[in-house]
Formats: structure tokens, sequence, C-alpha cells
């Protein structure tokens, strides 16, 4: 149901030219003048720098233009009609070949977040900290998920969520104090304190710590 179609990182495509297996790479940002660019935001292009169209498109360039430059093949995500995109040098789109695996952690991470965003609004009523925690401590979750998700967790009021956020570290100051205050009143409302020792839950009229020992 949140799944981004990512579906053209499975394709495979194979040069034309010279059979190799194309790399699927950022596509160009698009300049003025470019009209609507390529309608995709990824192309695969072979960067075999043996292919014979490569190879061949330096001389051909200086014939035609007469300036610097060469072809590689490239096809749109979807399609296997054959293009040629004009290159300046050998090191154009080396560096914007994609990571698929990154990708496609990047997504299910993205998944996970928007499937949590949705179960925090029955979470209170069923007392399910999971989403909650889910976004509090996703770092590369949005900021306004995770106020969302610190204002369920004080409604909840439930002690099994401090250690979590104790043995986490935001980036964000605000999320670190806000969840301080919170964690403040939830031991407060269940009488608790943490041991400034041990960290260890204890009484809050507790002068000895029953787990470190600790006088307090
Ligand atoms: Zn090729
Ligand atoms: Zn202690």
């Amino acid at each position: 149901m949140f799944t981004r179609n990512l579906n053209y990182l499975d394709e495979v495509h194979t040069c034309p030219s010279c059979q190799t297996r194309m790399s699927c790479c950022e596509a160009p940002p698009v300049h003025v003048g470019d009209g609507l660019g390529w309608g995709s935001e990824v192309l695969f292009i072979c960067l075999n720098d043996e292919c014979p169209t490569f190879k061949n498109g330096w001389q051909h360039i200086e014939l035609q233009y007469g300036h610097k430059g060469s072809y590689r093949c490239m096809e749109l995500p979807g399609s296997k009609e054959r293009n040629v995109m004009m290159v300046a040098s050998e090191y154009a789109f080396t560096g914007s070949v994609i990571d698929v695996e990154a990708v496609k952690k990047q997504n299910a991470r993205f998944i996970k977040e928007q499937e949590a965003l949705a179960a925090l609004d029955a979470c209170v009523a069923t007392h399910d900290l999971t989403p909650v925690m889910t976004l509090i401590l996703d770092e590369s979750a949005a900021l306004s998920n995770r106020q969302k998700a610190v204002s369920c967790l004080r409604q909840m009021n439930d002690l099994s969520c401090i250690d979590a956020i104790r043995n986490h570290t935001f980036r964000d100051t605000s999320l670190t104090q806000e969840c301080d205050m919170i964690i403040h009143d939830i031991l407060q409302s269940h009488f608790k304190k943490e041991c400034p020792h041990c960290a260890e839950l204890i009484k809050a009229q507790a002068h000895k710590c029953m787990h470190c020992q600790t006088e307090l």
C-alpha cells in the first residue's frame, strides 16, 4: 500500500552495441531549454569503454561537430528502444551509477515509516508502542512524524519506553528535550525515579538503589 514503484531497479538492460550489462544511472538534471528531459529519474547507460559506439564516437563527433566528445548507448526503464547520449568525457555518468541495494534499503525504511505513521492514530487506544517507538527512534523519518509519535508517547504513559529512548542519541535537540520531559512525567506518575548511578528504575522514595546498592 505504501510501495513506491522501484521495479526499474531490477531491470536488466544489455547494450545493443557491445552486449554488456548497462548501468542504472541517475538521469542528469534537466536544463532550461531541454524541454521535458527524459521523463525518467534513471537511465540505463553502457559505461563500457570498449563499447564500439563509445570507441567510434570520438572520431564521429570530431568530424561532425569539431569538438571533443563521444556517445554512450542508453535505454530508458521499461523500454528496449536504442538511444545514445553525447558525453564530453569518459567520466560522464560514472559518478551517477545508482547503488541499487542502497536505494532498496532506503525505500524499505520509507515504507516502514509510512506504516508506523498510519498506525499512530489507533496506537493509543490499543496501547501499541511499536509504531510510536519506530518513528521516534528513526533518525531518517520526517521530524513532524516523529513529533506526532512523541505526543502519543506522552498519552501512553508507559515505563517500557524509557530504556530505548535513553539508549538512543537524537540528532534533533528539541526531540531530546521533549523525550526527557515525558520520561520525567512518566516516572513521576508511576512513583519511580532512575538511579543516578546505574540508571535502573527504582521507587521514588528509595534511599538505596536495590540494583546497585548505592546510597542515594
Ligand atoms: Zn555498449
Ligand atoms: Zn542503582
